[in-house]
């Protein structure tokens, strides 16, 4: 049986400082080792100030994953030696003493199977190595230690997981619902980062590290299970180790054997007493905490009869729903929803054109409205939105500026359909015999007009022509 767990590392990239000292939490914007202090550096004599924020964010992430929070939190040094560490240990949690860290004992729902969360801790990141070619043939390393000390969550799992399509539905659901609590954004380069354990029936785990992408993951598991299978096959034992995802050849190499827990001699961070976080403040963090994304998919579904589909898409993506929420009015709210996931998705399908994009709410209705009182076309509306989120112009100016109103004045209609009558005389015996194929003489008259002619009117007045 495949078993695969694993451990998750996300940045809280939306907090302003590191997790104990002022220093930003935004180390990107920074020149190497500018953001940097005595406390973060773990010069002699510094101590550590615990963000308070950092806490509260980290609690809600456990109670959206389901998790226990527990009344007192504690954190612990875990030593160890490398470069990229000024303290040559990391402040973290353990679950030593009971539980201690912000979470514990949750679950995801995947397709129906439960995923269960072990725990959720509180840590800081290191720095980062930065190596001068290949890393394994380079002569030279530099580091930065600007990310040193920035907030990290560590969701661990229990090795729940029975293939590599699953995780990687898995971190879809998790980066969304991380996104839309408002305390990361797991697009960032580094602010999400996994690592899989992975075992086959009877043998030995091996740990996959620190791969930044979902897609590299899931590869890097295709391959490791595959590998693993072919050594069970020939009775030879699969050691217990760590390896390393290489992007460039596509396979898992070894890196070095695997640590125990007690290799890293864990002890309680004494410059940080124990942290309490009492019922009534977790209620508090509990009903602050933004509507979930499947229960604003309900919400949609429900109350405007969206299509699940859909509703499921705009409801997932934090920058869709807020575009939908702010547009929508009774009357129109299954257009806008249908509006953002045919047209608006193909013209704003990243993060960045998200940022970019000068489309507002307004657009939005105002374009429903002109669809619906007929002034525009379905077709002159997508030609206008692509206008729309380059300019931000508003609606009406954009559809005079482009002369888009529809033309529904049938003698004008007419007049373009006679012409085509006589340009496509085999068409017409087709649609004659056929009445299927009618749309073939109504995509014309599209692209005469540019998409601007109604096409209700048109198709009734090429079958009336047809009759004749
Ligand atoms: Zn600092």
């Amino acid at each position: 049986m495949t078993k695969i767990g694993l451990e998750i590392h996300c940045q809280l990239t939306k907090l302003e400082s590191k997790l104990f000292c002022s220093c930003k939490a935004n180390y990107r914007e920074f020149e190497p080792n500018h953001n940097i202090c005595p406390v973060c550096m773990g010069l002699p004599g510094s101590l550590p100030r615990l963000n308070q924020k950092a806490v509260e964010s980290a609690t809600s992430i456990a109670m959206a994953l389901n998790c226990q929070t527990p009344e007192k939190i504690a954190f612990f040094r875990k030593n160890y030696f490398y470069p990229d560490l000024p303290k040559n240990f990391q402040i973290t949690q353990l679950n030593v003493y009971g539980d201690m860290s912000v979470g514990g004992e949750g679950y995801v729902d995947v397709e129906g199977k439960k995923i269960k969360i072990t725990r959720i801790q509180l840590e800081e990141d290191p720095g980062r190595l930065i190596y001068e070619g290949a890393s394994d043939r380079t002569k030279i390393t530099l580091v930065d230690y600007n990310r040193a000390g920035t907030p990290l969550v560590e969701i661990v799992t229990d090795p729940d997981f029975d293939n590599p399509r699953q995780v990687r539905l898995f971190l879809n659901i998790l980066s969304d619902l991380l996104e839309n609590l408002g305390v990361a954004e797991p697009g960032l380069e580094g602010a999400m980062r996994a690592d899989g354990n992975v075992s086959i029936e009877g043998g030995n785990k091996v740990e996959i590290k620190n791969i930044g992408s979902f897609h590299d993951l899931e590869k890097a598991l295709h391959f490791e299970l595959t590998r693993q299978q072919s050594l069970a096959e020939r009775d030879i034992e699969i050691a217990m180790e760590t390896r390393h995802w290489d992007d460039r050849r596509k396979i898992t190499i070894s890196s070095r054997s695997k640590e125990e827990d007690q290799d890293y001699r864990y002890f309680l961070e004494n410059d940080i007493p124990w942290v309490k976080i009492p019922q009534d403040t977790r209620d508090v963090l509990k009903e602050n905490m933004p509507e979930s994304i499947s229960s604003r998919k309900e919400r949609y579904i429900q109350k405007f009869d969206i299509a699940p589909q859909v509703a499921e898409i705009i409801a997932s993506d934090r920058y869709y729903s807020q575009l939908f929420e702010n547009a929508y009015s009774e009357h129109n709210a299954k257009d806008i929803a249908n509006l953002i996931t045919t047209d608006v998705i193909g013209f704003i399908d990243t993060k960045e054109k998200q940022q970019t994009s000068k489309i507002t709410p307004k657009h939005l209705s105002d374009l429903i409205d002109a669809i619906n009182a007929k002034t525009i076309t379905r077709n002159s509306a997508k030609v206008a939105l692509q206008e729309i989120v380059n300019s931000g112009k508003d609606t009406k100016t954009i559809l005079e500026e482009m002369d888009l109103g529809q033309v529904s004045d049938s003698s004008e209609i007419d007049a373009i359909i006679s012409q085509i009558f006589e340009d496509e005389k085999q068409a017409v015996i087709d649609a004659k015999e056929r009445p299927e194929t009618v749309n073939f003489l109504v995509g014309k008259v599209m692209q005469k007009t540019k998409g601007k002619a109604d096409p209700t009117k048109t198709l009734e007045l090429i079958k009336s022509k047809l009759n004749q």
